[in-house]
Parts: C-alpha cells; sequence; structure tokens
C-alpha cells in the first residue's frame, strides 16, 4: 500500500515525486512509457517564461511567475543547464505595438520584473540579425532557457535518492476507490493507494473523468520544430518571439541551454494526444513564420525536426488542487499546456504541501541532497579532461564523436537510479545521438553498452520502449528462415 501514487513522469510528476519524497511517504510514480520525460516535458521550447503572457488572475499567471523565480536555484541545486538570456517580443506593426503595450501592463500586473518596450534601434543593436522592418519589441529580461529532459530527469533522481519508486511501461487503464483506498490498475496488475495525483498530461482527462461527476475535457495540441546544428552559431542571444496569436505564443527563434537553435512550434488541435508526427504542413509554417523574424532562415543546417503535444484545458487554465466532484484524496495537476515547465516548481511545492497536509504525512528524518548532474566530459577543461581519463579509462573512449561523450558517461547514464533502457534514454542523460549523425554513427555502440549493462541480447533494445526494437533478428535466424523458404 503506496501513501501516494502519481500518474505520469512528465516533469509535474517529478517534481511531485521530488516534493513529496521529502516526507516520511511511500510514493510511486506511474508512467505509460518506458522512461521518465516522454510526453510534452521532452518535446518543447524550454524557455523558462518571465509571466508576462498569462492573463492575471489564472493559475497559470501565479504558478509560472512563481515557478520562474525558483529555477535558477533548482537548477544549480541539480546541476542542470540553464541559461537566463532573456527575451524579446517583436511587432511590425502599431497593431502590434498595442499587443506589447498590453502584455507589459499584463506581466507589470502578474509581478514581472524589468520589462519594457524598446524601439527599432535597440533592437538591432541588440539583436542584429533581426528583420530591420522591425518596429518595436518587449524586452524581457527574466526570461531563460533551460533543457527541459534533463530538469526532468534530474527531478527523478532526487525523489528517487529519497525513496520514490518509478514504475515503467504501466499505463493507468482504471482507477476506483473503495473504503478511503484507491487501486490503479495497469496491464501489469493494480496497485493501491491512501491518495493519488494525476499528472498524466495529455491523457489526464480520461482518467479525471473515471472518477469525477465534473468532467474535464483536454484538447491535444500539437507542437513542431526544427533542430539546428550546435555547431552553427544561433543568430540570437536572446529568445525571440513574435506577437502572440489565439493559439498561443506563437513561432520563435532561440538558442536552447546547449546551444543549438531551435526554430518553432506550430500550434494544431489533433485527435491523438500521442501522434508527435511532424508534417510538411507544420514545418512550412514554422518556417514561414521564422522568416519574418529572421529573413536568412535557412534548414542547411538543420539536424532534426520533432513535435511535442500541450495538454491544451477547454477553460484555457491549468486545474490544480483536489479532484472535484470525486472521493476525498485525489488530486491533479492537469491541463498544464505552456507556462507549464516554468510553472511546475512551485505547483509541485504546492500541491505536495496540499497532499502531505490532507494525509497528515510527516516529514522524513533524513532527506539526501540532490547529487548534482556531473559536469559533461564536452564541458571539461583539457586538464579536467586528463584527470577524469586517470580516474576511469572510460573516460578516453568517445562514443559519440559529434557530441564528444565517452563511454564512462553512457554507463553512468544507466547505472544511476532511474537510469537508461533505451537508445533514446542515453541520449536524453548524455547527448550521445543528439549531434550532426543523429546517432547514425553511436547507436551500434551505445546499443552494445546497454546489453552489457543489463544484461540483455542487441534484440531486446529499444530506440524508446514498446515496439520500436531495433534489430529484426540475428544474421543466422535470418538465414535459415530463408533456407526455409526456398
Ligand atoms: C510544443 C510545446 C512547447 C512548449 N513550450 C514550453 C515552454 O517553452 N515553456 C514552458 O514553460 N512550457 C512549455 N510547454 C509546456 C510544457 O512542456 C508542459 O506544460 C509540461 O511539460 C507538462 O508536463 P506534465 O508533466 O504535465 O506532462 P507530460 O510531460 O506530458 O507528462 C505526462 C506523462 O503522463 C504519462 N501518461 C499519460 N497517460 C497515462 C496513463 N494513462 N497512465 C500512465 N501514464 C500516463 C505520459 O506518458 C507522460 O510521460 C510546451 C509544450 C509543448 C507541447
Amino acid at each position: 500500500m503506496y501513501d501516494v501514487i502519481i500518474i505520469g513522469a512528465g516533469v509535474v510528476g517529478c517534481a511531485l515525486a521530488r516534493k513529496l519524497s521529502q516526507y516520511d511517504a511511500k510514493i510511486a510514480v506511474l508512467d505509460a512509457a518506458e522512461d521518465v520525460a516522454d510526453g510534452a516535458s521532452k518535446a518543447n521550447s524550454g524557455i523558462v517564461h518571465a509571466g508576462f503572457d498569462a492573463k492575471p488572475g489564472t493559475k497559470k499567471a501565479y504558478y509560472n511567475v512563481k515557478g520562474a523565480a525558483m529555477y535558477a536555484s533548482l537548477a544549480r541545486e541539480l546541476g542542470v543547464p540553464y541559461n537566463p538570456i532573456g527575451a524579446l517580443v517583436i511587432g511590425f506593426t502599431e497593431e502590434d505595438r498595442e499587443t506589447l503595450n498590453k502584455l507589459l501592463r499584463q506581466g507589470i500586473q502578474n509581478g514581472v520584473q524589468e520589462l519594457r518596450v524598446i524601439e527599432r534601434d535597440e533592437i538591432l543593436a541588440l539583436e542584429p540579425n533581426t528583420n530591420p522592418d522591425v518596429l518595436c519589441a518587449l524586452l524581457v529580461p527574466t526570461s531563460a532557457v533551460v533543457s527541459p529532459y534533463e530538469m526532468t530527469l534530474a527531478l527523478s533522481y532526487h525523489a528517487a535518492q529519497n525513496g520514490a519508486e518509478f514504475i515503467f511501461d504501466s499505463p493507468v487503464e482504471k482507477i476506483s476507490e473503495s473504503a478511503g483506498v484507491w487501486h490503479v490498475s495497469t496491464p501489469k496488475g493494480t496497485l493501491e493507494a491512501r491518495a493519488i495525483v494525476n499528472c498524466a498530461g495529455v491523457g489526464a482527462a480520461e482518467l479525471h473523468n473515471q472518477i469525477s461527476d465534473e468532467p474535464v475535457k483536454i484538447i491535444p495540441r500539437r507542437g513542431e520544430y526544427y533542430l539546428l546544428d550546435s555547431t552553427v552559431k544561433c543568430p540570437f542571444s536572446r529568445t525571440m518571439f513574435q506577437v502572440p496569436g489565439k493559439m498561443g505564443k506563437g513561432v520563435l527563434i532561440s538558442p536552447t541551454a546547449h546551444g543549438n537553435a531551435l526554430l518553432g512550434p506550430s500550434a494544431e488541435d489533433i485527435a491523438d494526444g500521442t501522434d508527435t508526427r511532424t508534417t510538411r504542413f507544420g514545418l512550412d509554417f514554422v518556417l514561414d513564420k521564422c522568416r519574418l523574424t529572421w529573413p536568412k532562415v535557412t534548414t542547411r543546417s538543420v539536424i532534426t525536426t520533432f513535435s511535442g503535444v500541450r495538454a491544451h484545458p477547454a477553460t484555457d487554465d491549468f486545474i490544480i488542487g483536489p479532484v472535484h466532484g470525486a472521493p476525498d484524496n485525489a488530486f491533479e495537476a492537469i491541463g498544464i499546456e505552456s507556462p507549464g515547465l516554468s510553472a511546475a516548481p512551485a505547483i509541485a511545492e504546492e500541491l505536495g504541501e496540499l497532499v502531505a497536509e490532507r494525509l497528515k504525512l510527516p516529514g522524513a528524518r533524513f532527506v539526501r541532497p540532490a547529487v548534482p548532474l556531473l559536469k559533461p566530459f564536452a564541458a571539461m577543461t583539457e586538464e579536467e579532461r586528463a584527470a577524469a581519463c586517470k580516474r576511469n579509462p572510460e573516460y578516453g573512449r568517445i562514443v559519440c564523436r559529434c557530441e564528444v561523450i565517452p563511454e564512462a558517461e553512457i554507463r553512468d547514464a544507466i547505472r544511476r537510479p532511474v537510469g537508461a533502457r533505451s537508445i533514446d534514454g542515453v541520449k536524453r542523460r548524455t547527448r550521445a545521438g543528439m549531434g550532426r549523425c543523429q546517432g547514425g554513427f553511436c547507436s551500434p555502440r551505445v546499443m552494445e553498452i546497454l546489453c552489457e549493462e543489463l544484461h540483455c541480447s542487441p534484440l531486446e533494445i529499444t530506440k524508446c520502449g514498446g515496439e520500436s526494437k531495433l534489430l529484426a533478428g540475428t544474421l543466422n535466424e535470418i538465414a535459415k528462415e530463408a533456407r526455409g523458404h526456398a
């Protein structure tokens, strides 16, 4: 019997698990996927929004501003790449200027500091690659970028260090309550808990509607991106937004926390929240919009395209707290679309305290401090690299040449709590496969290391869990089958 079962191992579920693991409580995090951060938390813009965009008085505004203020110290504590680069929202017409002034007033009302509207000359002095037709912009010095999946992973590591259990490949099919006990059913069996927290992203409405007589609607809204090679310098040093529209914050160009240029996202309502295809239509839309910010935009240095799906709530605001119309001790943080990454630390802080108070969870006698992510080999000085190789010769064997990732870091990513079990799991933890060749060179070696560490056959290794096996069979088996057909 668990005290709390959290459904969904995205940034919200993992931040909440970390918060609750600081109490004396038995916590489980269930996810349908094979790893942490498989939903929106791995495929977003990675912006820690300052908080000028959300309507004052909404939960989005409140948790965004509070969460963003927690980011710098959280990222430092966990060792996650975070860069307070600031942002510009650019406008081209007098109508855009009105919208920017509205955003300025909104931001001030939400408590965002240092905002101001600036004119063309200042914009071009700050960001010389901006379209010279620009008229004015909102300058947002407190905006930042973070590596969203590394933040989610680091939150899960810290939660696991303090005893939270992570259970993957476990899609929750049914939840029900009887005599004060919650039953959470997956194809692997049923778990029991005193309380549940629904943090299931685009899958959350289905679970909410099983237990509440006040149904909610969540609309999957896909956003597609281009990612450029990190060897090509991003033409902008800040995040460059355009004036937002009805479907969200619009298309941006931004350096990521790792220095690649990111272009996107589009915004398209879709039927299936798991449909993370990229489309010609979505990518052309992104390119067209980016041309307005950066007329010289080109796809020559694109190394990949990807998409993420927002969990857009029909009410247009986050739904956080006890589940209305459901038995006691069911909680939720759902409809967490953008700025959910920015808001996650604050959501976890307050929701965690609420759950702990309702269950009367005692404080833990000892809370292990986070073990920050190690400085990557790629970022070390020559002296640091030499010392690392001396300490452990596996640092001297480079597996991913594009991103300079040594064998030692890949083995560490598999061995740590909530370790990698797939090629993509290794990629998100180490960056092996994130470079120009997109894993063409290093995947076979990563696969061998996974087999050695997990004591399994290469036939069992997947790209990202489920049916995504990389090998169809051994040459012997294939030859035997061919002989059988002859
Ligand atoms: C295109 C895009 C751009 C964005 N840009 C930004 C940005 O720049 N800044 C920002 O602050 N926010 C941004 N966001 C929003 C941010 O990514 C999300 O708010 C945040 O990741 C939501 O986290 P989550 O944990 O609620 O959901 P997710 O990360 O989606 O996690 C939900 C998890 O639940 C699991 N799950 C679902 N159903 C079930 C089930 N039945 N049983 C078990 N597990 C289940 C899924 O596998 C998934 O792992 C963006 C989102 C998108 C899509």
